[in-house]
């Protein structure tokens, strides 16, 4: 194998072929990718279908507690378990500047085969292009994820009731400073990392533990964005509770330091589930025994109120409007 990525690894001849072989079938094969055709076929089982696609140009490729592969898998499974599908099979659709070193290639790779593996979902198809040096920068990801809905599973955004209670799992606007620290080459005294993590075991346990309504993952924009969506589409108000929202002191910090609100930065491994408050105290008592659940809390409520509008009650008594975050506050972080 070259030591760097030449036009021709995208050209579909024999370059193609060594780079199919000794990388992506290396470490991703599986029965079905391994057939070989021009399509991935395989048998679907009666019931709902959930799909699901999105691209990856996080900048820098490797950051503290993840990767730009490592982050293809776990958001794309993560938007399959949020809709209450059960994770199948991925696409891997690869856009790789001329240049880049094989071994960084590689690198990524294997993130994404560990991430599989710990996801127990299949790379079952994919492509790879090459750009001219200077065209794309280093990497670019695209997964699409097919996932099964059970017939009994019903969630989503325009499901919240007044009365349910809003949970989340864990501290808020780690991923989104991680990468951005990591861009910026800054080095804080407590490391924050990239909450990375694929989230379909946790959000499976808090779904048996009782009924949920809503489930969503607070990536971009953060969780108030997500809350002002799922206000919207299910016509209720929210109502926060700052002193609940968990935060570490780090991203605190460093919040403060640069002029964030870790309400606004993304979470690449925190989930939002709106239960009625019959079932809310088992599922935050089942999400708590889960280790990516460890510091889940009640955050909130839905009321008829206000449909439509996110308001924090903060800790200091007073109140304010959450609005929905308007364009991009830290581009490329995932
Ligand atoms: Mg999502």
């Amino acid at each position: 194998m070259e030591p760097r990525i030449l036009l021709a690894h995208g050209g579909g001849g024999g370059a193609s072929h060594r780079l199919i072989q000794e990388v992506f079938y290396r470490y991703l094969g599986n029965d079905i990718l391994l057939q070989g055709n021009d399509a991935a076929v395989f048998d679907v089982v009666p019931g709902k279908l959930a799909m699901t696609t999105d691209c990856f140009v996080v900048q820098p490729i490797f950051f503290r507690g993840g990767d730009i592969g490592k982050l293809a898998v776990c958001g794309t499974v993560n938007d399959l378990a949020v809709s209450g599908a059960r994770p199948l099979y991925l696409s891997l659709g690869l856009i790789i500047e001329e240049g880049l070193p094989v071994e960084l290639l590689e690198k990524v790779v294997a993130s994404i085969a560990a991430a599989c593996l710990e996801a127990g979902v299949k790379i079952v198809t994919g492509d790879t292009k090459v750009v001219e040096k200077g065209k794309a920068d280093q990497l670019f990801i695209n997964t699409t994820g097919l996932g099964i809905i059970p017939e009994s599973v019903r969630v989503g955004g325009e499901m919240a009731r007044p009365g349910d209670l809003v949970l989340i799992n864990g501290n808020i606007g780690e991923h989104g400073l991680a990468v951005m620290s990591e861009r910026a080459g800054i080095n804080w005294e407590t490391p924050i990392l990239s909450d990375c993590a694929a989230l379909h075991g946790l959000i499976a346990e808090a779904m048996e533990a009782g009924a949920v309504h809503c489930l969503r993952d607070p990536t971009r924009g953060g969780l108030a964005t997500t809350l002002n969506e799922i206000s919207r589409q299910s016509h209720v108000g929210i109502i926060l509770e700052e002193n609940a929202i968990p935060v570490s002191g780090a991203v605190r910090g460093a919040s403060e330091m640069l002029g964030f609100d870790p309400l606004y930065l993304a979470n690449e491994g925190k989930v939002v589930v709106i239960a009625p408050p019959a079932s809310a105290k088992a599922i935050l008592e089942r999400m708590r025994r889960h280790p990516l659940g460890k510091d889940s809390a009640i955050i909130g409520e839905a009321v008829a109120e206000h449909p439509g509008l996110v308001a924090l009650k903060t800790a200091f008594g007073g109140e304010r409007l959450l609005d929905m975050l308007e364009g991009e506050m830290l581009p490329r972080i995932c």
